[in-house]
């Protein structure tokens, strides 16, 4: 029965809801197909919205990360899991996808509770791509096919895709399921086993996630979900010799350290989906100057700025700056900050305090090095406790300031000007990242042009945080490798063999 809670749910329903949902909320690692304990101590998950705990989880040390590696070791040496046919994959995965559906709600609250994001966007945005991304992945599971080059007339060549092994999934806080899915289902769908380990602030979605794996008919040991912090459980499945993938999202500096582990361990395959600091090209040509700013504006605060993608970076013409730059100030203003709970609500909590703390330095740090505040800046008391920042917009931005060059993480724009078309391209790629960008313009020749001239994994003309499954993602430069979605992810997780026949 599908789940229509958003429409049909109050403030005060899911409220309510939440009150229900918190002692029931999962507290212990999932591990081959079981709950299971820690041996350590438990870490508390503080909701931002309110700042009140909402479980103690079992904090996953070395010992659960091996316990979690051997459960998915043995599910792939010796398990039933990479020797199913395709077809009988890919229809566990689409029943994880019903089962996602049916539990939506729960899950959509979940998410909410821990990150902060508002429940409209948690059931909208981030339960419909991980409920999309299972069921793509397990519709394509039995659609594969191997190739066979043209070789000698003696000779038959075959070129074939094998399940890497087992992999460590290591992701981050701001769209807790959705990035875990874009790695899990292709993982799955290729037949790897697979150890799970969410950020330490969003535990509680991925657990669910884990459980709701096992109910759906995954055997034992191929998804594996274990609590705990980066520099300790992080990092034990980055070291560990039995993980054959790394497969990663988060910031570039951790990126850097799972290199270094895999260099210091047994070479595992190393994927990162890394930082961001995106620009956003408006040309005085754009087809609608006020769609330019209204997406300018909704792409930055959106997902309040915790988005890699962020348009973080504006570029805008002489000739329409000023119109460009006080529409989107007018949006700022205008944007409803609320309790996350709250289905009205547009921008939510940050992830928490330390979230606003790192805000607010750089909003200070903008201010010192020059830049005009034009909007927010910040810190709001929306609900007690929680962690608020407003929408905030920076002009007079030089392309040397922080603010044009370090990733913020939080809902704050900074806007730079151009007089020509090469200097936008040369402003935009100014940057270590390389993640995505945006371009608004009329032109043809000017959207391919600039498209290929921007050093983006993804380009959007005349809009901007487009796209579904089908397409590839991630990042050029310090953006990171590989890519996520698409048929390209299955090329993470599987291994290309060549089998050369004498006839
Ligand atoms: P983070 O790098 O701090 O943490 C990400 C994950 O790595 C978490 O699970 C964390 O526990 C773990 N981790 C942290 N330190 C570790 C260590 N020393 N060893 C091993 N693991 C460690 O990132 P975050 O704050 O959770 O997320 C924000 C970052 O993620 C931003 O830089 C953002 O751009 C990036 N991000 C990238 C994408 C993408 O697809 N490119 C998507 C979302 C977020």
């Amino acid at each position: 029965m599908p789940d229509d809670a958003l429409s049909t749910s109050s403030h005060q329903d899911w409220m309510r809801r939440a009150d229900a949902l918190v002692p029931e909320l999962p507290t212990r690692h999932r591990v081959a197909g079981a709950d299971a304990d820690g041996s350590g101590g438990a870490f508390p998950v503080v909701s931002p919205r309110d700042g009140r705990t909402l479980a103690l989880v079992a904090d996953a040390g070395e010992k659960e990360v091996d316990l979690a590696v051997a459960a998915a070791r043995r599910a792939f040496d010796t398990g039933p899991w990479p020797r199913l046919s395709p077809a009988d994959r890919g229809r566990i995965l689409l029943r994880i996808a019903a089962l996602i559906e049916e539990h939506r709600s729960t899950l959509a609250l979940t998410v909410t509770l821990e990150n902060g994001k508002p429940i409209s966007e948690s059931y909208a945005i981030e339960l419909r791509a991980l409920a999309n991304t299972f069921r793509w992945y397990g519709q394509l599971a039995d659609k594969l096919t191997d190739t066979s080059p043209h070789t000698e007339p003696d000779t038959l060549a075959l070129v074939t895709r094998e399940p890497s092994g087992v992999v460590g999934a290591v992701v981050p806080w701001n769209f807790p399921l959705t990035l875990a899915a874009w790695k899990l289902a292709p993982a799955l769908a290729a037949g790897c086993t697979v150890v799970l380990k969410p950020s330490e602030l969003t535990p509680l979605s991925a657990l669910m996630l884990g459980r709701i794996a096992d109910e759906a008919g995954l055997p034992p040991g191929a998804l594996n979900v274990v609590a705990g912090d980066g520099p300790t459980a992080g990092r034990a499945l980055g070291r560990h010799p039995d993980v054959d993938v790394l497969t990663f999202t988060g910031s570039t500096a951790v990126g850097r350290h799972f290199l270094r582990h895999a260099a210091d361990s047994n070479l595992k395959r190393v994927w990162l989906e890394l930082g961001g600091k995106s620009p956003n090209i408006v040309l005085p040509d754009a087809p609608d100057l006020a769609a330019a700013a209204a997406t300018a504006a909704w792409g930055v605060f959106f997902n309040q700025g915790e988005m890699c993608t962020a348009p973080s970076r504006l570029l805008v013409h002489d000739a329409v700056a000023e119109e460009v730059t006080a529409a989107v100030v007018e949006r700022a203003g205008t944007l409803r900050v609320g309790d996350p709970l709250d289905p009205a609500t547009q921008m939510g909590a940050l992830a928490g305090t330390a979230r606003v703390d790192s805000v607010q330095e750089h909003v200070r740090r903008g201010a010192e090095a020059g830049a005009r505040l034009r909007a927010g800046g910040t810190r709001l008391e929306v609900v007690p406790g929680g962690s608020y920042f407003s929408p905030t917009v920076f002009d007079q931005v030089t392309p040397q300031m922080p603010l044009a060059r370090e990733e913020i993480f939080g809902p704050v724009l900074a806007v730079l000007t151009f007089g020509s078309l090469d200097e936008a391209v040369t402003l935009a790629n100014d940057t270590a990242y390389g993640l995505a960008a945006g371009l608004w313009t009329s032109d043809l020749s000017t959207a391919h042009t600039v498209a290929r001239r921007l050093r983006a994994g993804t380009v959007w003309v005349n809009c901007y945080e487009e796209g579904d499954v089908t397409v590839p993602f991630g990042g050029y430069k310090q953006s990171g490798n590989g890519r996520d979605k698409s048929l390209h992810a299955l090329e993470k997780y599987t291994e290309l063999k060549t089998t050369w026949i004498q006839l």
